[in-house]
């Protein structure tokens, strides 16, 4: 049979855009060859004839047997050698490699074409018998386990135990004697296990070679490799054809791995190892402590140098990080593989960075080579990688960075100890809301249930707190103040850190490397800052957090909570006695006291952002979050009960009617947000009265005036919002004219209920901004309530691909973003000049990212340590575009 198609390309004809046919190996290959630079010649059988082998019934077709033959026959005659001969054979390798590199999935076989007489004709050649016979039991080896599917320790076992006999540390220890009875010791293995003879014919040797490659592209270990990789199955795997170089020919030879710049620290300097009288694989299999390449200079100045050329030949080429395998044959370099280099998110940025400066590739390029993730992964604090560190489980990775602490299991004990400047780890089994404290006083959250986006996951994300979360094997023991994981017990005060990266619990305290942004990130955001079109702003409800962000670049407050703080600790009982004042007289003499804290908050955050603008979001949750949980207190007053004290009962009584009259069935559905606003109006005036004294303050003391946003949440209705405007207009200007003060300042509605997207171009006519609030969005869009969503049926849709991406990490574009895009075109249209964000967390989501930048929008906002992801993103997002 004959075909039009080619199935095999010598390295002269290939190049790297065959990558689909010649695989990430041969492409390789092909390219250095076009390049002139030193490779073995040889041929790649392409990944279609991979698949025809399959069709076949797993053979090779005969024309594809032939081709190869008459390959051979060329090669012999250009390279003035013979397969099989016994006095100057042609060796080979066989070599895998599929399009996407499967690592440690497809094995290479060396030296083949060696059998009982061109072993003779290799020692006669090279004069080095010892080395002739080291390259045939290398090679019987390699044939056995990867052809004729021998276990690889029968070998292996059979070395050590003879390395042992004769009492030889090294390999290199053995005489051609020792190899020549390993050699006999080996086939016997071979006939034992595979019942073949160790075959003797070259061809016959290579053509099963060949075979087998093919065929370990559906072994078990690649199929999983490839499911979980979403690696299609169809695409095949090429085999390369190569003569053998020698690197086992004495000290003036060896192999080794180059990287052309560290891809740990990025640091542009040759990095790698080396092994002097060595066969590639020697590297991998540690038999031997290879070198830092670094004194190959002095081993081999000549080839050091001329490696070092070649290297900067080939990153140049490339545009990108290499790297590269060669091998050195009595002092001659030879190249046998070039790929770009896995990196480090360190590495990543620092390269991506000195590239765009040395003119290498242009700041676009630098820009989209840094993933946002990788800005995340330097941010955070870091577990010194030299540490040793006993790992006693493993949880979900829910939020990056390390902690180290004492292991406490309580919200409210983790504040008191951190209060005495200890650092804290909060260990429980989830947290709700009313934890905050503990997570903000804690160093890291642990917790045994809840995945990735549970509420301890999502609020230490947003906090820029590692946490590990789902750890199901740990047990805590809430009585005996204690967890177990497996036969390990940790008691509370006991010191633990956590690795929120990869999701490990280990015990004690290891050292950390402090977070910042490197000099190599600040650059690479600074261009990405001249590119995007979106802002990128931060949600921040004290000082610290807006100062951090700040830091971070974040060019305004797109979300403060002032609900946050209400939950301060010193604050929750002036809260709670304005929640159940009976009389107005009460309720004032709540507000006034709320009014200075409140005030002064605003203050410190307005005066971080130094004068750029900030959106304060009024009061928006029930008032029963700030009130005692109802179970507890009906389980209090029935202790109080059993006990008889009365005046306490009877307080405690009246706290629990107030209570039960407060509890919703549906909270987040319930009263709140500009509900509560319209009922309970001095709560807003306060709160309004509160943002413009600090505004006023900061902008006659200090002269800085702050761009006021002030918004309105939960709004669903026109009229809601008019109301409201006319209440925060009338204390706002009445305060300014105290003052005799101008300040310029927005009033404007988070959009977080669909009926407010359907209805925006009536409220944009009376509002000066949009903040979209996607998450709660989202739970009225699905009809989700986040919290039971994740916690029941979430995980499973997902799992099942009812849904394909959880809506509350990425912005679900189909609904969701459909409306948040049809409520900013619709309002514009009616008010050209309406500002318009989104706040919560898909604002520091990639994708997310993509989508506001798409529907342009003005802003993104997100927490701090988000900010530089989204500054990156913002600014891919409009690369990508155009
Ligand atoms: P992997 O995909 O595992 O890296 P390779 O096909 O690159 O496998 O081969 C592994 C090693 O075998 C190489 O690093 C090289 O040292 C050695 N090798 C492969 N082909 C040759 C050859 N033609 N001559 C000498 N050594 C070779
Ligand atoms: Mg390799
Ligand atoms: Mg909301």
């Amino acid at each position: 049979m004959c075909s039009e198609k080619k199935y095999i390309y010598s390295f002269e004809e290939g190049s790297l855009d065959l990558k689909p046919l010649l695989g990430g190996k041969g492409a390789g290959l092909s390219e250095m060859t076009g390049l002139g630079l030193p490779v073995p010649p040889g041929v790649t059988v392409t990944t279609e004839a991979c698949n025809l082998y399959y069709e076949t019934g797993e053979e090779l077709p005969q024309f594809i047997k032939e081709g190869i033959q008459d390959y051979l026959t060329e090669l012999e005659e250009n390279m003035d050698k013979k397969f099989g001969d016994d006095a100057n054979p042609l060796l080979l390798s066989v070599r895998s490699g599929a399009i996407i590199s499967m690592p440690g999935m497809m094995d290479t076989i060396l030296n083949l074409g060696l059998n009982d007489q061109s072993v003779k004709g290799l020692a006669k050649e090279t004069g080095d018998e010892r080395f002739a016979y080291d390259c045939y039991r290398r090679f019987i080896q390699m044939f056995g386990e990867v052809v004729l599917k021998v276990e690889a320790y029968k070998f292996s076992r059979k070395l050590d135990d003879l390395k042992e006999e004769v009492g030889a540390d090294n390999d290199l220890d053995l005489t051609v004697d020792h190899l020549k009875e390993l050699i006999d010791k080996f086939k016997r293995i071979v006939k034992e296990e595979a019942e073949v003879s160790f075959p003797q014919d070259p061809m016959e040797q290579l053509i099963t070679a060949v075979e087998a490659v093919f065929g370990s592209w559906n072994n078990k270990r690649a199929i999983i490799y490839r499911d979980a990789h979403d690696i299609d199955h169809d695409l095949g795997t090429a085999v390369n054809i190569q003569t053998m170089v020698f690197g086992n020919m004495g000290n003036d030879s060896g192999t080794g791995v180059v990287f052309t710049r560290n891809p740990s620290t990025g640091e542009n300097k040759l990095y790698g190892e080396y092994l002097l009288n060595a066969q590639g694989e020697d590297i991998v299999a540690g038999i031997r402590t290879p070198e830092d390449i670094q004194t190959f200079k002095d081993s081999l100045p000549e080839v050091y140098e001329q490696l070092v050329e070649v290297t900067q030949i080939l990153e140049e080429h490339y545009q990108d990080m290499q790297d590269i395998e060669f091998t050195v044959e009595k002092g001659q370099l030879y190249l046998l593989q070039t790929r770009t280099g896995k990196r480090t998110a360190k590495a990543a940025i620092k390269i991506a960075a000195d590239m765009a400066e040395e003119g290498l590739i242009d700041r676009e390029q630098a820009l989209l080579r840094v993933e946002p993730e990788h800005v995340e992964k330097v941010l955070h604090r870091q577990i010194d990688p030299e540490a040793e560190i006993e790992v006693i489980a493993k949880g979900l990775p829910a939020s990056p960075g390390a902690a180290a602490g004492k292991v406490i299991f309580s919200a409210d004990k983790a504040e008191k100890v951190a209060e005495n400047g200890e650092k804290v780890v909060l260990v429980s089994l989830e947290t709700t809301p009313e934890d905050i404290h503990g997570v903000l006083a804690a160093e890291g959250v642990l917790t045994t249930r809840g995945g990735m986006t549970s509420h301890a996951a999502v609020v230490a994300r947003g906090m820029g707190k590692p946490a590990v979360c789902g750890c199901d094997l740990i047990k805590i023991d809430f009585e005996a103040k204690e967890f177990t994981v497996g036969d390990t017990t940790v008691e509370e005060g006991e010191r633990i850190t956590i690795n929120g990266g990869t999701g490990e619990v280990i015990l004690g305290k290891v050292e950390m490397t402090e977070a910042k942004l490197s000099e190599e990130c600040k650059r690479i955001l600074k261009w990405a800052d001249s590119y995007k079109e979106l802002q990128v702003r931060t949600n921040a409800d004290n000082g610290t957090d807006a100062s951090k962000a700040f830091e971070f670049g974040a060019e305004g407050i797109g979300l403060c909570r002032t609900e946050h703080m209400f939950m301060a600790a010193d604050r929750v009982p002036i809260v709670q006695r304005l929640i159940l004042s009976e009389s107005a007289q009460e309720k004032q003499g709540a507000l006034a006291e709320l009014e200075p804290i409140q005030c002064q908050d605003f203050e410190e955050i307005f005066a971080e952002m130094e004068g750029r603008p900030v959106t304060v979001r009024l009061l928006d949750p029930p008032l029963h979050e700030f009130l005692p949980n109802l179970s507890e207190l009906v389980e209090e007053v029935t202790k109080l009960r059993v006990k008889g004290e009365q005046e306490e009962l009877r307080k405690k009584e009246k706290l629990l009617r107030k209570v039960k009259n407060m509890d919703e069935s549906n909270p987040m559905l319930g009263f709140r947000g500009c509900r509560l606003g319209i009922l309970i109006p001095e709560i807003y005036e306060m709160q309004v009265r509160a943002i413009f004294k600090a505004a006023t303050k900061l902008a006659t003391e200090e002269g800085v005036k702050t761009e006021l946003e002030v918004m309105i949440p939960l709004v669903s209705e026109l009229n809601e919002f008019e109301i409201l405007r006319e209440k925060i207009e009338k204390v706002a200007e009445q305060l300014l004219a105290e003052v005799d003060l101008e300040l310029d300042y927005k009033i404007g509605t988070m959009i977080e209920l669909p009926r407010a997207c359907m209805t925006a171009d009536q409220i944009a006519e009376k509002a000066e901004f949009f903040s979209f609030g996607t998450n709660d969005l989202t739970q009225t869009t699905f009809g989700f309530s986040r919290d039971d969503a994740e916690g029941k049926f979430l995980h499973e849709y997902l799992e099942r691909e009812v849904i394909k991406e959880n809506p509350f990490v990425t912005l679900d574009a189909a609904g969701v973003g459909k409306l948040v895009n049809l409520a900013t075109e619709s309002g514009r249209q009616v008010n050209s000049d309406l500002k318009v964000g989104i706040c919560g967390e898909h604002g520091g989501e990639p994708k997310s990212i993509a989508l506001c930048h798409q529907y342009e929008l003005d802003y993104v906002s997100c927490s701090p340590y988000r900010v530089p992801v989204a500054r990156l993103a913002a600014a891919q997002a409009k690369i990508r575009n155009s």
